[in-house]
């Protein structure tokens, strides 16, 4: 077994859980008032570690809203940038409240380097951060030399924000990318200006606050099986807390979630933290096997049962890493799934598919 800590070059910093919005379907479960947020010496710190891997590439800012960060994330940039990493920055674009002052920000933005900027916007979003906002930071970032400007949308069967709302009300005909997109897709295509603008489509799952709203809105998956898929993302590509803890993945919140949360970086090393999780048995087995197979595991070896109507392998993950007794079925078996494991690296180091092996889906 042995995931590579950074296979991705992804490093993702959810800087704070504070947010000038509290969407109904925030998965962080973020909101104004709330306090906890990454000093620039950590992200210092940590851009160190990562800048020096084989892979490191990209550092992601995303929340909450890192823009409440101030000074701090412009110096996290800069220093990003100067180590030759390319950043993006993940925001809802609540600064945007007029062109000008978007014109302005953005200019901050390029001047310390950052390289991608993703807004956020949905039905969710809508009542915090007006459309207007969005379309005045949306000009704003136009022919100023991003790789990429992105509208993150997340939307299910009854939304009124979706890609094709988007289109029309920015007139433009914005190509859709999701995270199974490949990287060599024809959809991957620079505009003129040589910035790469983009719909960036993921469905609404109910995790966070997601849980509390009607199922209505959520696009079921009648064949859950179509979830049974090995998760690529568990370590390759970590995040770093507000907290200070290193998560395994940005899928769902992870501070102090078995499994998920893998130390605390404050008194240890990242590296040392990743190294460790690298040879976890149960990340392992995500890596390999994924939360579907891990649930149906638990209930083979236990009298748990889980419920069979889930919008998504990350929500599937929730549940189970959020289940104490089942984190502990997996724990006591983990000879057993340490066996299955071999076999199954076994077939894919040799090519060999056996039906165990689907898409990724998140
Ligand atoms: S979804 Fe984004 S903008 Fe909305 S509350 Fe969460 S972090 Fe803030
Ligand atoms: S499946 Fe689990 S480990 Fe993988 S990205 Fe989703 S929450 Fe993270």
């Amino acid at each position: 077994m042995n995931i590579i800590p950074f296979n991705d070059g992804v490093f993702s910093f959810v800087t704070t859980d504070g947010c000038t919005a509290k969407c109904s379907h925030c998965l962080m479960n973020c909101k104004p008032g709330l306090k906890h947020k990454l000093s620039f010496e950590q992200m210092r710190k940590a851009i160190d570690q990562f800048s020096r891997k084989k892979n490191a590439n990209l550092v992601v800012f995303t929340g909450g809203e890192s823009t409440l960060l101030g000074e701090d994330l412009f110096r996290a940039i800069r220093y990003a940038t100067l180590k030759l990493l390319r950043t993006r920055l993940v925001t809802n674009a609540h600064w945007a409240s007029s062109l000008e002052r978007a014109r302005n920000y953005v200019r901050k933005l390029r001047e310390v380097g950052l390289t991608e900027l993703d807004f956020s916007v949905d039905d969710f979003h809508e009542p915090f951060v007006p459309l207007d906002k969005i379309r005045n930071a949306w000009l704003a970032s136009k022919g100023v030399g991003f790789d990429s400007v992105t509208l993150a949308n997340s939307f299910g069967p009854k939304s009124k924000i979706n890609p094709d709302f988007i289109r029309e009300y920015l007139g433009e005909n914005l190509p859709e990318v999701s995270p199974t997109s490949l990287p060599d897709s024809q959809v991957y295509k620079k505009s003129e200006d040589g910035t790469f603008y983009s719909i960036h489509i993921s469905t609404l799952q109910k995790s966070g606050r997601a849980e509390d709203l009607d199922s209505e809105l959520f696009r079921g998956v009648e064949n859950q099986e179509l979830l049974d898929c090995p998760c690529k993302w568990v370590v390759a590509e970590p995040v770093l807390s507000p907290l200070g803890h290193m998560w395994a993945c940005c899928g769902i919140p992870c501070d102090n979630i078995p499994i998920l949360d893998l130390g605390d970086a404050n008194k240890e090393r990242i590296d040392t933290i990743l190294k460790r999780a690298s040879k976890d048995v149960l990340i392992n087995a995500l890596h390999y096997l994924g939360p579907y197979k891990l649930c149906k595991f638990v209930e083979e070896h236990s009298d748990i049962r889980f419920k069979r109507n889930f919008c998504g392998a990350c929500e599937i993950c929730s549940v189970l890493t959020a289940n104490k007794k089942a984190v502990e079925v997996l724990r006591a078996n983990e000879k057993s799934l340490a066996a299955i494991l071999q076999a199954v690296k076994f077939l894919k180091d040799n090519g060999i598919s056996a039906g165990l092996l689907n898409k990724n889906v998140r």
